[in-house]
């Protein structure tokens, strides 16, 4: 299975909310393609450990300039949203992109959409660890029960991030017990 990083979302891609993303190239893909998340597939150091998210299934592929998110506001605040960018307008999503992708609204990306293939398999809440995630006013993914910040948000800790593999896995068996 490819891998496919999502260091700039990776508290929405493991809380699940992110079901849209934006990339240069990638223009192979296909529905019906699974892809393993992970936080950081390229500037990883000899000895790093990559850090894998859920599976997703590929839902659709398409060819569109960046700007079209500008033309068509309603859109564009739909696909901000689905990006795990409520807090942004389109024009700061377009911008952010830019900077971060070196290249111009004109730009064509391919606009993948996609599925978890495990739904409902987010990690839990170290606060109350119940497995609701939302945003909060500033756009971070918080818990929808107690309102804490989804650790990895703004930075993601090694600490907090082995505690958090080791809590979603007491929490897929309790979920498999429970079935
Ligand atoms: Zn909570």
């Amino acid at each position: 299975m490819r891998n496919i990083s999502f260091m700039l979302t990776w508290p929405q891609a493991l809380a699940q909310l992110k079901t849209v993303t934006r990339r240069v190239g990638w223009e192979f893909l296909r529905p019906g393609d699974l892809l393993q998340q992970v936080e950081k597939g390229m500037g990883l150091k000899k000895g790093d450990k990559i850090t894998r998210g859920h599976v997703i299934s590929t839902l659709e592929v398409s060819r569109e300039q960046l700007s079209v998110l500008i033309d068509e506001p309603a859109y564009g605040r739909a696909e901000v949203d689905r990006e795990g960018f409520p807090h942004f307008s389109p024009e700061q999503f377009v911008e952010m992109f830019c900077r971060t992708h070196n290249c111009k609204p004109e730009k064509t990306i391919t606009r993948i959409w996609f599925a978890y293939d495990r739904p409902g398999n987010a990690p839990a809440c170290l606060s109350c660890l119940k497995s609701s995630w939302t945003y909060n006013a500033l756009g971070q993914v918080a818990c929808s029960h107690c309102s804490r910040v989804f650790p990895g948000a703004p930075s993601f800790n090694e600490e907090v991030n082995t505690l958090f593999t080791r809590l979603a896995e007491n929490h897929q068996k309790l979920q498999r017990a429970l079935k």
